[in-house]
């Protein structure tokens, strides 16, 4: 396609600004790369990159784009896992970063706002309102609460705890894909029954509008209390998991675990002592502070009487926060060391320990490369198993990281539908759009290339997602 940069540059002026948007190499090409291990291409560079004040803008620049037939992709922070933040063609970039008002409504019982604010700064700002944000993910410090709400993901949090975020939001501001401004939902803390527009668009992966203004139910802050236990085996917290379903305890806000060399890696980056096994860990969460306390005393006696080497509550918020920090530096070493290729098995609860051993012996005999190692870790209570191949060099062939990453996702995808699966914590389309036509039937996937192409004729917002381009 041929576009003429100076010409795009003064149009999308007009529109945000001459600040507000850039055309140079270095910053096209931040906006071009992800958290996908292989290395950028030119397909994958915006034209430009546009940062809009609000709705009225974005619907301003989706106009335009239609009238000219270019893509936009929207940018939230760009740390998708499942390669739904890069753009798959050359494209205008929307950047919803200038976005970030927030506005709480005690009195309302709710607050707003604009979908570039980050997690980090909104659970901060929500907390001195005695609030809680229901998201968790281990990216908070950057990643957007409309890129979050666009995912509709827990992260940390274990959804039969708490819910989904998306349960939370009571409506929204969305520029469709052809400009058109619409408002969904209520002001009211009752959401909607029946048809709600809502619905469709939360957890849509920006194919079919931009969030452009968010409002969602005030949660009272709860309060914590934090378990840490340590088990011989992996396959120990795996029996301890598959127990609490079965014994319908009421499972922890936060469950997750480290394999054995994933503790032992995290406990020393930290400056822990080496833990003898796998470590789990675990918030528990209640509204009052006595029954907080009575929880996780129950939820204690509940895992002493499985088979852990050691399980006790950490009163202590550093002694936590080290425990706690444990789980993000096991991932920061593979990313420092080497490159990993992830996956994202949730598996249903009762085949947990099968899926297990399944994932590990595919990721140690890979087709595609050998030598490589098997870690894993993540929120298992949920139930996800993050198992990862690692590879303690970055320095291979592009191809052979492509070669890779296709492999890990194919037999990582085949263990979501023999385990009944829909491994969709990171979002369902860009690198999954084959498991969505294997786990279900095929009408499912044609109805969601109808309702995009209802929406957004031209096919212009974050092209080749649906197509699962890579
Ligand atoms: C270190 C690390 C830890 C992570 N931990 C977790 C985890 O525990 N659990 C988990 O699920 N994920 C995790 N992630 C993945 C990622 O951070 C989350 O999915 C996050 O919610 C994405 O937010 P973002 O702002 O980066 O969105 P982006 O990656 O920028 O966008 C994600 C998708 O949403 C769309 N989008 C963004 N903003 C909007 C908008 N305003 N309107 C419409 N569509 C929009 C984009 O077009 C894209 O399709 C992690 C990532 C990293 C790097």
């Amino acid at each position: 396609m041929d576009v003429d940069i100076k010409k795009l540059a003064k149009d999308l002026s007009r529109i945000v600004g001459k600040e507000h948007v850039f055309t140079d190499k270095p910053t096209s090409v931040v906006y071009a790369k992800d958290t996908m291990p292989w290395d950028l291409e030119e397909q994958n560079i915006p034209y430009a990159v546009v940062r809009p004040a609000n709705g009225q803008e974005v619907s301003g620049i989706l106009r335009y784009a239609n009238e000219r037939l270019i893509p936009v992709h929207t940018h939230g922070s760009g740390t998708s896992l499942v390669g739904l933040a890069r753009p798959k063609t050359n494209c205008i970039v929307l950047d919803t970063a200038r976005m970030k008002d927030t506005r709480v409504y005690p009195e309302r019982g709710y607050f707003e706002a604009g979908p570039g604010v980050h997690l980090a700064q909104l659970r901060k700002e929500l907390e001195q309102h005695n609030a809680l944000l229901p998201v968790f993910p281990g990216s908070e410090l950057v990643a957007t609460f409309g890129g979050t709400i666009a995912v509709n993901t827990s992260a940390h949090g274990v959804d039969a705890a708490l819910g989904k975020p998306g349960d939370f939001i009571l409506g929204f501001e969305l520029v469709l894909p052809t400009g058109e401004i619409i408002s969904t939902g209520t002001e009211s803390t009752r959401r909607p029954a029946g048809i709600d527009p809502t619905k469709f668009f939360i957890g849509s992966e920006g194919l079919l509008g931009v969030l452009t203004l968010l409002r969602m139910r005030l949660i009272p802050l709860p309060h914590f209390q934090h378990i840490v236990a340590s088990y011989r085996t992996t396959e120990d917290i795996l029996d301890t998991v598959m127990e609490m379903y079965r014994q319908r305890i009421f499972p922890p806000l936060f469950f997750e675990y480290l394999d054995e060399k994933a503790a032992k890696i995290g406990y020393e980056a930290v400056g822990l002592d080496e833990p003898e096994g796998a470590v789990a860990m675990m918030r528990i969460h209640s509204w009052s502070k006595v029954g907080c306390e009575d929880r996780a005393n129950n939820f204690l006696e509940f895992l002493k009487r499985g088979n852990p080497i050691e399980a006790r509550i950490v009163d202590d918020p550093e002694e936590w926060k080290m425990v706690w920090g444990s789980r993000a530096e096991a991932g920061n070493y593979m990313y420092r060391l080497g490159m990993t290729f992830g996956s994202e098995i949730t598996p249903r609860v009762d085949k947990l320990r099968e899926a297990f051993r399944d994932a590990k012996d595919f990721i140690l005999n890979l087709d595609s490369y050998q030598g490589n190692e098997f870690i894993s870790f993540g929120h298992i209570g949920a139930p996800t198993i993050h198992a990862y191949a690692f590879v303690r060099t970055k320095d291979i062939p592009n191809e052979l990281k492509k070669a890779i990453a296709l492999e890990m996702r194919e037999k990582s995808e085949e263990l979501n539908i023999k385990y009944g699966g829909c491994g969709g914590e990171w979002g369902l389309t860009a690198q999954r759009v084959s498991f969505l036509k294997g786990k279900y039937e095929k009408e499912v996937y044609e109805s969601l290339v109808k309702l995009k192409k209802a929406l957004d004729p031209n096919d212009i917002l974050n092209r080749g997602n649906l197509q699962g381009w890579m």
